[in-house]
């Protein structure tokens, strides 16, 4: 695969003495490792000599430059670039001058295929003159893109606290607000002022949504002590329920309810655990049109037995890809009247009763599933389960 003009390898038979007492070929070593540099998927190798022309070209930097390396091999640079489309490629004649560079960076492919490089390069010399150089290229795709990440949840931090902080200073008005309605009400139906009282009741139901947004930012930004208990997922259910069931009979939204009787016992916040399936739920039958299909189901896992999950399943239009990293970021909405607040919501409470949230959707519609830790593996304990636990199961 090398031709002995691209990389003088004499000298590592001198540099390294591997595998010299085995009788192992230290050249074949040598050879071997040069191989697996140049195959290496994270690090690109390129050799030029003094007139800036290709002596080596590992295959990253073949990939870069769209070329076989045979077909790269004592091209110069420049048209290899300028053939491959390549513009920007940080690499200069500077390097034949004797100065090196670190660090320069450089983007390939684009869409899914766009990578991000870090290039060093370093001239080589020899008794005084320069007669090349190399410049190692680094795969920074996987950093950059964590770095994206912790920008991103830094901001949503921020964003988070301004909130609550303004969510704070709205909830004071508003208390007085609604209590001068109260009385306006009052006084108004004394004098039977009828339509004066229908506009102070709109008044009052567009403060309750208010509040509740505020409630919502609040909960959010500083949530509420967590009280957990032994509880069975069915019971939370069962309370959770009838209210959901009034949204669906308004929307006409059929609701089904797959029980799991002796399911496992869990450590929950009962309150916070409605609310998310509430969510959820809210989520769903909104998501679809009259006629829609909503399934709760409690089952088991497939990765373990310590674990049950709960599937909110809808048959609406499911949740478009380029939407789908985003719907657990607070604000995110897609809904005229929506607040972008119900899903961050969930994912912090399931995730302090040390839970996940799985998402699963297509255009037949979406599943999502809530799995919670459970304390004893499913299925083992029957009806006989409070005298075998040291707790009250509620
Ligand atoms: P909101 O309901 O106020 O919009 P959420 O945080 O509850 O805020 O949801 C965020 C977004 O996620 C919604 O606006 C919607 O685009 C999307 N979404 C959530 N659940 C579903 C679902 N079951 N089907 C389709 N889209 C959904
Ligand atoms: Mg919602």
């Amino acid at each position: 695969m090398h031709e002995s003009n691209s990389i003088d390898r004499s000298r590592s038979k001198n540099r390294w003495n591997l595998g010299a007492k085995e009788g192992i070929d230290e050249s074949r070593i040598a050879e071997r490792l040069l191989e697996s540099i140049l195959d290496d998927e994270n690090t690109g190798v390129l050799l030029l000599d003094s007139g800036l022309r290709i002596k080596e070209a590992s295959s990253v930097v073949c990939w870069i430059l769209r070329r076989k390396r045979s077909q790269l091999l004592n091209v110069s640079l420049e048209k290899a670039a300028e053939e491959a489309g390549v513009i920007r490629l940080p690499i200069d004649g500077t390097l034949l001058d004797g100065a090196a560079f670190r660090g320069r960076s450089y983007s390939s492919g684009t869409g899914e295929k766009r990578r991000e490089w870090l290039l060093d390069g370093t001239p080589l010399w020899e008794g005084g003159n320069v007669i090349g150089a190399h410049v190692m290229f680094r795969d920074v795709t996987q950093v950059l893109r964590l770095e994206e990440q912790i920008r991103h949840s830094d901001r949503l931090k921020m964003i988070g606290e301004v909130a609550a902080g303004t969510a704070h200073e709205i909830r004071n008005p508003l208390t007085a607000i609604k209590g001068f309605m109260q009385l306006l009400g009052k006084s108004l139906a004394d004098r039977e002022m009828h339509r004066e009282l229908d506009y102070v009741k709109i008044v009052a139901s567009e403060l309750e949504r208010i509040n509740s947004l505020v409630n919502d930012i609040l909960l959010l930004s500083k949530p509420k002590e967590v009280k957990l208990v032994a509880t069975r997922i069915g019971s939370i259910i069962k309370e959770m329920l009838p209210m959901l069931r009034n949204e669906a009979v308004m929307r006409g939204t059929l609701l089904h309810y797959e029980s799991w009787p002796e399911g496992p016992v869990i450590m929950a916040d009962k309150e916070m655990l409605k609310q998310v399936l509430l969510n959820m739920g809210k989520n769903a039958i909104e998501a679809m049109g009259t006629g829609g299909v909503l399934t709760i189901r409690e089952r088991r896992t497939e990765v373990s037995a310590m674990e049950v999950a709960v599937d909110i399943i809808d048959t609406g239009p499911g949740i478009d890809r380029e939407h789908l990293d985003r719907i657990f970021d607070p604000f995110f909405t897609t809904k005229e009247q929506g607040t972008g607040l119900g899903l961050s919501i969930c994912r912090r409470i399931v995730h302090e009763m040390g839970g996940t949230i799985q998402v699963s959707t297509g255009p037949e519609g979406t599943i999502f599933s809530i799995i919670l830790p459970t304390l004893s593996r499913s299925g083992e304990l029957g009806t006989g389960l409070g005298g075998a636990l040291p707790f009250d199961v509620v």
